[in-house]
């Protein structure tokens, strides 16, 4: 569905402005970045935003005194949060209200709330147990050049491909980058989580030198290692145009594959220079993402 056209129309059903509190607390002290200036980047990059975000359980990071104190991950709704919400089995216990953004004013609110980095689920609300994108999250370790983790972002393009899944790529505004497969129709988190980790380790095992498939933060030295636990039930991986909270105020930029070669790192756009990026794009470079029809291939042996 397209969110930006139907936007407008259920508007004005809403109080649409939010008011922002504290316009001037600086938020990123090194850029002389306030909240005001994230609430404007966030109006800004609104209509792009959205698409990858709305009608999906959410995950916030909230960072009320700035980025360099304390920051917090909240997955539920708390009292006072004028915000959308989706009642969804936990993993383990009862029902909880996960916070969800519909639309424009949820995301302020949130971002009135102090939430910088925005954390969906790749699966939707109404569909809370099946995976509509896997996400393939490439964590290179220190040791590890830039132009390899592009290499080996290409390198599951192109097996992915092999297995009749077209991907995106983008930035995470961090270290890495995240290739992401949708899914239509939607699997069962259960194929989904056993597909990611049996690509991954397949990637390993073929390629040692470069990839490592396991969580183990000491045998990584020098690898990357293929991060496919976002694909579970309750996983959440940043959003496309959420700013991180990190010094710099990068963004998670959406690329086409064509642009990857050029980009200079994960962190290249962010607060900044992301809105004249936009300025000079037609049309989001995932946009074909909606469009695609693909299933899981059946699992190698
Ligand atoms: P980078 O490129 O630096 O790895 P990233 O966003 O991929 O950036 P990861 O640490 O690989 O960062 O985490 C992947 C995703 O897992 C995050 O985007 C986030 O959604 C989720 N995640 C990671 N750590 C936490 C956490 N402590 N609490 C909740 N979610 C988390
Ligand atoms: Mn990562
Ligand atoms: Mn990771």
């Amino acid at each position: 569905a397209d969110l930006r056209g139907s936007q407008a129309k259920e508007e004005p059903m809403k109080k649409d402005t939010v008011q922002i509190s504290s316009p001037d607390r600086l938020v990123y002290p090194e850029m002389q970045v306030s909240k005001q200036d994230v609430a404007d980047y966030y109006e800004r990059v609104m209509d792009w935003l959205l698409p990858g975000v709305a009608g999906r359980p959410l995950s916030v990071l909230r960072c009320p005194d700035g980025t360099q104190k304390a920051c917090f991950f909240q997955k539920h709704h708390t009292a006072g949060m004028d915000v959308s919400t989706v009642s969804l089995q936990e993993e383990q216990g009862g029902r909880q209200d996960y916070l969800m953004v519909r639309d424009k004013t949820d995301v302020m609110q949130l971002v009135q709330f102090n939430s910088l980095e925005f954390h969906p689920w790749g699966a939707l609300a109404d569909s809370p147990d099946d995976c509509d994108r896997l996400v393939f999250d490439l964590d290179p370790s220190e040791q590890v050049s830039w132009a390899t983790v592009k290499k080996a972002a290409r390198q599951v393009r192109d097996l992915l491909e092999q297995l009749q899944l077209q991907s995106f790529v983008r930035t995470t505004g961090g270290k890495g980058l995240h290739v992401v497969a949708p899914l239509k129709p939607p699997v069962p988190w259960e194929d989904a989580r056993q597909f990611a980790r049996a690509f991954a380790e397949s990637l390993a095992g073929a390629h040692p030198d470069t990839y490592i498939a396991t969580a183990s933060k000491k045998q990584r030295k020098g690898l990357i290692f293929v991060d496919y636990l976002r694909n579970g039930r309750g996983a959440t991986s940043v959003c496309s145009y959420s700013l991180r909270a990190r010094p710099g105020a990068a963004v998670a930029t959406p690329l086409r594959w064509e642009e990857l070669g050029r980009v200079k790192s994960s962190d290249a756009f962010h607060i900044r220079n992301l809105p004249q990026r936009l300025a000079r794009l037609a049309s989001d470079p995932w946009e074909e993402m909606t469009a695609i029809r693909q299933s899981l291939p059946d699992l190698p042996e």
